[in-house]
């Protein structure tokens, strides 16, 4: 008659809003629409969250991967999530349900403790691989943060594209100096732009892709490279002003920058000799492709470099970033296929439609366990290149499936599109 009522507990997922970079690729992966997002904050509905799981190894940060026991009819709403600056303690249990005894009742277990039918919704929500490849170097992660950034000094800013085009991209080349700021090629970095959002918040961070190898965009100092487009227009073509893409296309030689990360765990070049690296990139999604290749390009005559393979999409010649050096490069060093969508005179091409003229080349890549493919670019052409491969793949009477589960499982395939 007087036993305690039932107290269910809910293992509550959370994100960190003081490590979250705003990326969105949580709220692109969840496979049931659970995470969502303000200005200020992104958040997960303990409504809709099952655990799965899948948003965790694409997270940049690890932001993603925070969770609170709470008794389920008290869990954190996702209004309360979006006024937060930081995550809240922990708070204790009623006994009963800590015990997990009288009445307390089991929690929905996270994937990681979960079956393989939910094992198999966290592989086919994400096209790429969770895991980098077997030979990559470990990563060091969140080493700055929103409260505790980084100073860089800006040694070098210029223009890479056609002064007469529409396309405003800059290298800009960010000094460390003395201070520890290890990366390595497909990472990327946060910025902080200076001032305040509409709501008089200071601004989050940006993330950028970084551009130069780990050894420096020049060899032996401690600086990086960064490629960044101003932005003038949004998605639809309205007049919008890019907060922090303006900031730094307009930073002059010697300004300081507030940075945070590194980030990234996945999206990392192979290091094992002999590794061949597919390529396949739009606009100033070729940063990581130009800091893997020239890493590559420095181990020339010191090591066994494998073949590299590059898809470059842009709407001209012209508004190519880094056209003039990447054409240097000797061809028997990178074979260089480029996707103009816009040249006058020539029809409109996209990197997928290169990919299928070079079927017999892909597929022999393909072919070769030592073969990695990174994708970089704009979020639609994600599809269009998976189709290309798929295409490829099935030409040869194979099937596409089982190569494409083979390609994540073994961290061969790595996609990074905003
Ligand atoms: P963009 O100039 O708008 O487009 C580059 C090329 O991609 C154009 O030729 C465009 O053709 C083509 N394209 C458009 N839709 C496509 C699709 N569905 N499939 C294949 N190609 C397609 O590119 P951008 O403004 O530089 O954008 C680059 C993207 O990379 C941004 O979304 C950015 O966030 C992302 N990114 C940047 C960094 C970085 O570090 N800066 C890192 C990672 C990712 P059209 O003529 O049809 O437009």
């Amino acid at each position: 008659m007087n036993a305690p009522l039932p107290v269910e507990v809910l293992k509550q997922h959370l994100i960190d809003p003081e490590i979250c970079i705003r990326c969105n690729t949580c709220e692109e992966t969840c496979p049931v629409d659970a995470i969502t997002h303000d200005s200020n904050n992104y958040v997960v509905d303990p409504e809709i969250c099952n655990g799965c799981m899948a948003c965790v190894p694409p997270c940049p940060t690890g932001s993603i991967d925070n969770w609170r026991l709470v008794v389920r009819a008290e869990a954190y709403s996702v209004q309360d999530q979006l006024g937060w600056e930081e995550l809240p303690q922990e708070k204790p249990l009623p006994l009963d349900a800590a015990a997990g005894g009288e009445g307390g009742q089991a929690t929905p277990a996270p994937q990681a403790e979960a079956g393989p039918a939910q094992a198999a919704a966290v592989t086919a929500a994400t096209p790429g691989a969770a895991v980098p490849p077997w030979s990559a170097a470990h990563p060091y992660v969140n080493l700055y943060t929103h409260k505790t950034p980084i100073t860089a000094t800006v040694v070098g800013n210029y223009r890479v594209t056609g002064a007469d085009t529409e396309s405003d991209i800059h290298h800009i080349v960010l000094d460390f100096g003395e201070q520890p700021f290890p990366v390595l090629e497909g990472q990327s970095i946060g910025i902080l732009p200076p001032g305040v959002d509409a709501q008089g918040r200071p601004h989050h961070a940006r993330q950028y892709s970084l551009a130069s190898p780990r050894d420096g965009e020049r060899a032996g100092y401690n600086n990086l490279s960064l490629t960044v487009k101003r932005v003038t227009q949004d998605h639809g073509g309205a007049a919008a002003h890019g907060v922090c893409s303006n900031y730094l296309c307009d930073l002059a030689k010697n300004d300081t920058v507030q940075v945070i990360g590194p980030f990234g765990h996945t999206f990392l070049m192979p290091n094992h000799p002999q590794a061949n690296l597919i390529m396949i990139c739009t606009g100033t999604g070729s940063a990581p492709m130009r800091a893997m290749t020239e890493r590559s390009r420095r181990l020339i005559g010191t090591a066994d470099i494998g073949k590299l393979m590059l898809f470059f999409g842009a709407r001209t010649e012209r508004e190519l970033p880094y056209f003039g050096p990447l054409m240097k490069l000797p061809r028997d060093f990178i074979d260089i296929n480029l996707a103009l969508s816009r040249e006058p005179g020539q029809p409109k091409r996209y990197v997928q439609d290169l990919i299928r003229e070079r079927a017999a080349h892909v597929r022999g890549l393909l072919a070769d366990r030592n073969t990695c493919i990174y994708v970089c670019g704009l979020k639609g052409m994600e599809v269009g290149v998976l189709d290309a491969l798929r295409d490829v793949v099935v030409q040869s009477g194979e099937d596409w499936s089982i190569l494409h589960d083979v390609l994540r499982r073994e961290g061969r395939l790595h996609f990074e599109t905003y």
